[in-house]
Parts: structure tokens; C-alpha cells; sequence
């Protein structure tokens, strides 16, 4: 195994010179959890680092069955076309727990998978939605070094995962369909906050009449908001991903945000706010994982819990017993 073992040196001539063999096993090193390998990703991913950032990084939230793995597969094959080259990364959290997780089906994406301008990796299994996403944004990095310079990162519009994804992207797009009428119910602020766009997919046969009604609805929900920092006005497209439709109109509308807030220099001022914010992130979740892996924190919880149990100490007690160890 050893005279097989890939050096750094390798690993990053052949990651610049866009080999996707090498970025995947990149990856791999970045996803396990063996020491000797984290190291050697840290030292890939430093030496990748000025090589990467070219980019527009995707956010695609929205509920399962909403279309997010048509709509990806339409949209990379729109991005690739233009000549450009898209990753597709995920961030799943849940995908450790139940194996049908997200991006783990291989019939997903059929067509954008064979294309060699497109890479597509499932989401990291972990158990922390910190540690998955920090897995994440290190992978991105390498995908760029790779010379893709669209990246999309999927996620399931179910829980706290959008606002990890929302911390590693430029561009936040919510995945909607048109309702019986009572389409902003369902829908929890903070996401439309966070959205820079909201495609209402599948607009197409019976259903285009109803998504250019919701179109109206959310265009003026969206109103409501205030204006966001970056100057941008959130927008509402229909669009099919089984026909195409519009697929092109969404592209440009990325497109024209990322002049838009290039020209600002919004575009620089959030991406230096994301690395403070997982620079951050990152120390809080080795703290809190060096806390919680010690035998002796382990051990002595166990005795807390039983005594809060039993009410012999408090919450505030136990937690500054546990502390002081
Ligand atoms: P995901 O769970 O969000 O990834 O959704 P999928 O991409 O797997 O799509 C769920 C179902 O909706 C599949 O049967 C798709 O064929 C269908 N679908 C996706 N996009 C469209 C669309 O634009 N129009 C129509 N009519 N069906 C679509």
C-alpha cells in the first residue's frame, strides 16, 4: 500500500491540470476521518488554495420530489454547454442516517454524470451538520483548483442545512412548486430570506398556468422584505427542468447578479464574512469535539446526568463541574 500511496506533490499537479480521478480521491482524504489523511488534505487544499476562488458557488435548496436533481442535471447541462465546467457537491447531513440520502443514487443525474466537464460527489457522511458542511466547503476549494468554475451545492430544504449551504455560496436559489394557492404558507421566512432567486419548477402542461400565478405571489411576497445588503432584488422565475424551460433564463439572471455584485464589491465583502464566519465555526466545532472525546468528560457526564436525575445538582453545577475537567 505504501509504495501506491499518492504524494501531495502529485495530488496537486494532477488536481491543477483538472484530473478528476485525483480531485475525487482529494476529496476522499478530505472526508476521512484517519489522521494521517486529514493532514495530507490540509496540505493539498493550502497549496490548492491560491489556485481556487475563479469561481460562482450555487446554492439549491427545496423539498424532496420539488425536482432539485432534474433541475441540477438541466441546469449543469446548460452551464456546460456555455463551455464552462460545473461541480455538483451536497450537504446532507441526514445522509449517514438513512442511505438514500441526496446525490447517493447513482440513476440521478444520468446525463450529467457522463459529461466530462461536469463532476458530481455525494454528500459526506458525518453526524454534525458543522462537520459535513465544513467537509464541504474544503471540497469546494478543490473543485475550483480543478478549474470548475461553476459549483452547485444541493441540499434538502428540510432543516438547519440551508443555512450552512447558505454560508459557503454567492448565490442562494429556492426550488418551489406551484401550490393550490396557498403557496407562501408553506414556507418558512427565513429561507426566503436567505433566497437571491425562487424558480417555481415544473411550469410546464397543466401546471404553467398555476406557476405563473405563484410567480405573481411570490414576486410580491418578496416585496415585503427589505432590501438586502447586497443591493440585489430577489427574483421569481417559472422554469421546467423536464422540458428546458427557461433553464437559460435562470443562468442569465445568475449571471447578471454576479456582475451586479462584482462591480459592487459585495461579492468580495461576503466571501471574506463566510471564511470569518467558518473560521470561527471550525474552532467551535474542534473545541466541542475535544471536549466531548475525552473519556473523562465522557465518564463524568454520565455521573451528572444521573445526579440531575436525582436532583442533587443543577444544570449550571454539572455543566461547570464538567468544564473544569
Ligand atoms: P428532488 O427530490 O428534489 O431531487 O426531485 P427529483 O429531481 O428527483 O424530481 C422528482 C420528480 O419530479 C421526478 O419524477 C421528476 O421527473 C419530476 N420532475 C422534476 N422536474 C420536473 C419538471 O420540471 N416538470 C415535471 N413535469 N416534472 C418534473
Amino acid at each position: 500500500r505504501r509504495s501506491k500511496q499518492i504524494t501531495t506533490d502529485e495530488f496537486v499537479t494532477n488536481i491543477l491540470a483538472g484530473n478528476i480521478t485525483y480531485l475525487s480521491r482529494a476529496i476522499t482524504l478530505v472526508e476521512s476521518t484517519n489522521v494521517n489523511h486529514q493532514k495530507q488534505a490540509t496540505e493539498i487544499i493550502e497549496r490548492c488554495l491560491p489556485h481556487a476562488n475563479k469561481s460562482i458557488r450555487i446554492g439549491i435548496t427545496g423539498v424532496p420530489g420539488v425536482g432539485k436533481s432534474t433541475f441540477i442535471e438541466a441546469f449543469g447541462k446548460h452551464v456546460t454547454s456555455l463551455g464552462k465546467k460545473v461541480a455538483v457537491l451536497a450537504v446532507d447531513p441526514s445522509s449517514s442516517v438513512n442511505k438514500g440520502s441526496i446525490l447517493g443514487d447513482k440513476t440521478r443525474m444520468e446525463e450529467l454524470v457522463t459529461d466530462k466537464n461536469a463532476f458530481i460527489r455525494p454528500s459526506p457522511s458525518g453526524t454534525s451538520l458543522g462537520g459535513v458542511a465544513q467537509k464541504t466547503r474544503e471540497s469546494i476549494i478543490l473543485c475550483e483548483a480543478a478549474g470548475f468554475d461553476t459549483i452547485i451545492i444541493e441540499t434538502v430544504g428540510v432543516g438547519q442545512s440551508e443555512t450552512a449551504v447558505h454560508s459557503m455560496v454567492d448565490f442562494f436559489l429556492l426550488l418551489k412548486l406551484a401550490g393550490a394557492g396557498d403557496e407562501l404558507q408553506g414556507i418558512k421566512r427565513g429561507i426566503i430570506e436567505m433566497a437571491d432567486a425562487i424558480v417555481i419548477n415544473k411550469a410546464d402542461g397543466d401546471n404553467e398556468k398555476n406557476a405563473k400565478i405563484a410567480k405573481v405571489a411570490f414576486t410580491r411576497a418578496l416585496h415585503l422584505y427589505p432590501p438586502k445588503e447586497s443591493g440585489w432584488l430577489p427574483k421569481v422565475e417559472t422554469a421546467s427542468a423536464l422540458t428546458n424551460d427557461n433553464i437559460d433564463k435562470v443562468f442569465s439572471m445568475i449571471a447578471e447578479y454576479f456582475t451586479t455584485v462584482t462591480t459592487s464589491g459585495y461579492f468580495q465583502q461576503k466571501r471574506n464574512e463566510q471564511n470569518k464566519y467558518w473560521l470561527l465555526e471550525t474552532i467551535n466545532l474542534q473545541l466541542k469535539n475535544n471536549f466531548f472525546g475525552r473519556d473523562v468528560v465522557k465518564n463524568q457526564l454520565e455521573k451528572e446526568i444521573k445526579n440531575l436525575e436525582n436532583g442533587k445538582t443543577t444544570p449550571f453545577n454539572a455543566a461547570k463541574n464538567l468544564l473544569d475537567l
